[in-house]
Formats: structure tokens, sequence, C-alpha cells
């Protein structure tokens, strides 16, 4: 066991870890007040300074983080007001008559002092909907949010200064080493979302307090298009989804598998919308984003030049400016296997084409990768769809359509292993950060005490019976 007392954030933590009775015996009435607190600050008194922070850090256009930013976060406050008073309230269970005279339910309670560690790609977005659901759940929140984007870092820090006290919400802003630091604390639970590699760093860290975690993580997820697909369709909304955010989502289509018959037919169908979106030239559309520090334009800039030694085809794009981070919506096919943007998780605005001969094949493909975070069909065959979904396994999935199972509150959002551990959004967010503690109620007197011992004869047949009929 580490010596946490050490910890520079552990007087913090202490503050959070007496406080945290108080924060969780809070009513509904008071929870919602704090969630309205929260609504007022993201849609009004902040909301341009949000906008500015991420068109500083991002180049985000307005419209993308009123979308992907402040409406995901409206979104998410919105649906837990309105089913608080469901997750809240005790949830009674049957009890089996073996147990007469008893009564049983799960109380939802808080874990206690959460950790929640943020990515930069939509760093208001991936911050304040994980501490909706704890705050919903009645948690303390310490949070850590990426480094790579400072302005929306210290914005966060301001309007959590703003709203709350710092035994109850507090952020904490720096770089790995701060939160190695953090993670030394024994937190009652970490909500963690970034890349699979430090998802395990995190998780190595948490078994050190058996602290439960939540890891939203990444990696490739697939598109199939099988030649039952209504391509224009598929390639109008694939392009949408994958050159938001210049690619940098983690439900971002990472590459495209494709019946060979329709590649051109999509291809040809891609060129178009991708004019119609961002005219011919995406450097000076308002509507297109830039790729988030050096480090990662590099990092995809060495997977172009990688793509171009392997004599790969650029269908389209491939033009970049290291000054301003600009890659040009990029779609490349005739890749070899052994091609990075074939093994790494993209994360930018490149898209490879991937055909294949049977679908068998593109299963099997699909399989021979680590566990999505979401797999993508396009088809408009029963049998085809209901083949990949029962022989595949992914975080989530959308037919004939990308990304948007991301927004629907009704639905958890999470990976399977390598993607991911444990699910957010509404009832599963609010799941992540809650203790399910069971409480039986003992009301009469109990059959189970006709069993104590000493152990008769009598009591040997009773025990008998109870096996046999109850
Ligand atoms: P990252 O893993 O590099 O960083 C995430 C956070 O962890 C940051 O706050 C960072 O400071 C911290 N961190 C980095 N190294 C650490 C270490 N060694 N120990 C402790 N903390 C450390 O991820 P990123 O580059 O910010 O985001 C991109 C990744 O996140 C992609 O893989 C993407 O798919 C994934 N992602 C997943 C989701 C999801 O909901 N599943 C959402 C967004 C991004």
């Amino acid at each position: 066991m580490n010596d946490f007392s050490s910890s520079p954030y552990y007087e913090l933590f202490s503050k959070q870890s007496i406080n945290q009775y108080a924060v969780g015996n809070r009513t509904y009435k008071e929870r919602l007040k704090i969630l309205n607190k929260l609504q007022q600050a993201i849609e009004v008194t902040y909301r341009t300074q949000i906008q500015v922070a991420l068109q500083k850090d991002l180049g985000k256009p307005v419209v993308e983080t009123e979308l992907t930013e402040i409406y995901a976060i409206i979104g998410d406050i919105k649906f837990a007001k309105q089913n608080l008073h469901k997750w809240i309230r005790k949830q009674t269970v049957d009890t089996p008559i073996a147990m007469l005279g008893s009564s049983s339910y799960i109380k939802y309670e808080p874990k206690g002092v959460c950790l929640i560690i943020s990515p930069w790609n939509f760093p208001f977005n991936l911050t304040f909907g994980p501490l909706v659901s704890a705050i919903a759940a009645g948690n303390t929140v310490i949070i850590k949010p990426s480094e790579m984007t400072p302005n929306a870092s210290e914005l966060m820090a301001k309007i959590i200064a703003d709203l709350f006290s710092e035994d109850e919400v507090a952020v904490i802003q720096g770089e790995v080493e701060v939160s190695t630091q953090l993670l030394k604390l024994p937190f009652n639970h970490i909500f963690f979302t970034g890349s699979p590699n430090v998802g395990k760093v995190v998780m190595k860290a948490a078994s050190e307090h058996l602290a439960s975690v939540t890891l939203e993580l990444g990696g490739k997820s697939p598109t199939l298009i099988d030649k039952t697909a209504n391509i224009d369709k598929a390639a109008k909304k694939i392009m949408w989804a994958k050159f938001l955010n210049c690619g940098q989502i983690c439900v971002s289509p990472d590459y495209v598998l494709i019946d060979e018959s329709v590649k051109t037919q999509f291809i040809d169908a891609c060129k178009k919308w991708l004019q119609t979106f961002y005219n011919d030239n995406p450097k000076a559309s308002d509507s297109y984003g830039r790729i988030v520090t050096d480090k990662h334009f590099e990092r995809l800039s060495s997977h172009l030049e990688n793509a171009k030694k392997l004599d790969a085809k650029f269908e389209v794009g491939g033009e970049t400016d290291s000054d301003s981070k600009y890659i040009e919506p990029t779609i490349i096919s005739d890749l070899k296997p052994e091609a990075q943007l074939l093994e790494d998780e993209i994360f930018g605005p490149i898209l490879p084409i991937v055909t294949y001969e049977s679908l068998d094949m593109a299963i099997a493909y699909v399989n021979s990768k680590p566990r999505p975070l979401a797999l993508y069909i396009y088809s408009k065959n029963k049998a085809n769809i209901n083949k990949i979904l029962n022989n595949s396994r992914a975080g989530g999935t959308c037919i004939n359509n990308s990304v948007l199972h991301y927004t629907n509150h009704n639905l958890p959002f999470g990976g399977v292993n390598n993607s991911g551990i444990g699910k957010s959004h509404g009832f599963y967010g609010f799941q992540a950060f809650s203790n399910a503690r069971s409480v039986m109620k003992q009301h009469t007197f109990g059959v189970t005490e006709l069993l104590f011992p000493p152990y008769t004869g009598f009591k040997e047949k009773l025990a008998q019976l109870t096996i046999k009929w109850f």
C-alpha cells in the first residue's frame, strides 16, 4: 500500500472525505438546485467564454461547440433532472418465501469521493458529463482536466470555483505528474476518459485501494458497408462523422470496410459530400477544425508519410500545414496490412478504405482486432445486419448512421475490454457513481430462525424441505 498522505492533494482529499456524508445526504430538491446552478453557468453565464476557449484550443467552429459541448452537457443535466426522482428512490425487490417476514430493497448510495480524469477532444462535455452523473448520485469530486487544452481547463477551473466549495467539487490542473499524485489517493471511484494505454495505468493505480473504475477508452471503430447499402446516404453521414472535430472523436469512424463492388461509387459520393461541406478548400472553411497539438499533428503526418512509402492510393486530400496544424480531410485506399493507419487508432481526419470480398472476411477482420468502442453498419439487408451484430462485439453500434448512438441518454455508453470498462450516460452514469446497497429488513419472526443450531434431526429435515420447495 502506498503512502497516500504524502500526496500534495491529500489535504483536499481529506476535506472532501469529511464532507462526503453531508453532500451524500442532500435531498432530491437540493440536488436539483445544484444541477440548475450548473445548467445556468454552462447555458448562460459562461457560454461565450466556452466558445472562445475551444476556438483557441481546437479551432472549433462555434456551431460544433454549441452542438457537441453545450447542448451535450445541457442534455445530460435536463435528463438527470427529469429522472433523478426515479433513480434515487429505493427500488423495492421481491423477497424469497424462505425469508418470510422480511422485505428487501436497493438503495443507490453515493460512492463517496470520486476522481474524474478527462481528455482534450471534447473538454467540457467529457468533464461536465460525468460530473452531472456524480452530482446526481451525491458524490464529492476532484477533476483533472487535460493539459492539452489549457484555455478550456482554465475556464473549467473558474466555473467550478465559482459554483462549488473545494470540499465538494474541485479542479486540479496539470500534466501526467499531477494525475500520478492524484491516483495515489484512496478514491472511492475513478472515472477516466482517455486512451487504452493510460487506462491501464489508471486501473493499476486504482487496484492499490481497490477503487472501482469506469474507463471510457478508445481504439479503432470500424464502419462496415455492404453492397445493399444506400451508398450516397452512407457517404454523407460518414463524411460528417469522420471529419467532425477533425476526426478527434473516440467514436469517429476509424476505417471503412466496404464490399469491393461499391468502393468506387462510395469514394465518388464522399468527394461530392466533402465538396458540399467544406468547398474546394477546407483550409479556408469556417466549418473545419484543426489538430490539437504539434505532437498530434506530427503523429498524423507520420501516418501519411508511412502510407505514401507503402504506395497507398490517396483518393482525397493529403495536404498538411504545420504552422496552423491543418490536415486536409483525407481518404486513402490500397493500404498494405502493415500500414500504421491500420494498426493504431487514427484520431484525426484520415479515413482508410479497406475492401472485402465476403461479409465473413469483413467480420473476421474486425474480430482480429481489439473489441471496438463503436461498430457502424450500413446495409439494407436484415440478414447481413444480424450476422454482423451476432458475430462481433462492440461497446455500441449505429445502423445506417454514425456517432449518434452516443446522444441517446437512454442507451448506456462505453466500450468493452480494450475500448473500456463500465458505462456512462443517463441512468448508467448515475449507476457508475453509485453503490447499489442491498437492504433487507426483518419485520416479524423469520422462519430461518427455525434452522439455527443445534442441528437436530427435525432441522435436517426442514433444511431438506427448504432446498426442495423454496
Ligand atoms: P490520454 O489518455 O493521453 O489522456 C487523458 C487524461 O489522462 C489527460 O487528462 C491526461 O493528462 C491524463 N494522463 C495522461 N497520461 C497519464 C498517465 N501516465 N497517468 C495518469 N494520467 C495520465 O488521452 P487523450 O489524448 O487526452 O484522449 C484521446 C484518447 O481518449 C483516445 O484514445 C480516445 O479514443 C479516447 N477517448 C475516449 C472517449 C470515450 O468516451 N470512450 C472520449 C474521448 C476520448
